[in-house]
C-alpha cells in the first residue's frame, strides 16, 4: 500500500472503511483523500486465456466480415475483431477469422 500524507499538516494518513468508499484520513484534521474503486471494462488476457477467447464460437457469433483472404483456404472473407489481449498502453490486436467454417483458421494482425 502506498503511504500517503496531508498536504496541510504533514501527518501520515491512516487508511479508513467509510461505507462511500474507502479513504485515507489525516489523524489531526478534516482531510480525507478518497480512494475510488478501479472502475474498468477492459479486460485484458493471459496468452492461454487470449487463445481460449479466439477459439471460442461463441467470439466470433455476429462479428462483422470483411474481404480478407484466409492465408489457410484462400476463402476471401474473414470475421474481424479487436482484443485488447497484453496492456491499455498496447493497441488493440485485430484478429480475422475465416468465414469458411470448415476452415475457421484463426490469425492475428498487429
Ligand atoms: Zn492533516
Ligand atoms: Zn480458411
Amino acid at each position: 500500500m502506498v503511504l500517503r500524507f496531508c498536504p496541510f499538516c504533514a501527518n501520515l494518513l491512516r487508511f479508513r472503511e467509510h461505507s462511500s468508499g474507502n479513504r485515507f484520513a489525516c489523524p489531526t484534521c478534516p482531510y480525507i483523500y478518497p480512494i475510488r474503486s478501479r472502475i474498468s471494462s477492459r479486460i485484458y488476457f493471459t496468452g492461454k486465456e487470449r487463445a481460449d477467447i479466439i477459439d471460442a464460437e461463441s467470439t466470433w457469433m455476429g462479428v462483422d466480415s470483411t474481404d480478407e483472404r484466409c492465408p489457410k483456404c484462400s476463402h476471401p472473407r474473414a470475421y474481424f475483431k479487436q482484443l485488447q489481449t497484453r496492456s491499455a498502453d498496447e493497441p488493440m490486436t485485430l484478429f480475422y477469422r475465416c468465414c469458411n467454417h470448415e476452415c475457421a483458421h484463426t490469425w492475428r494482425v498487429d
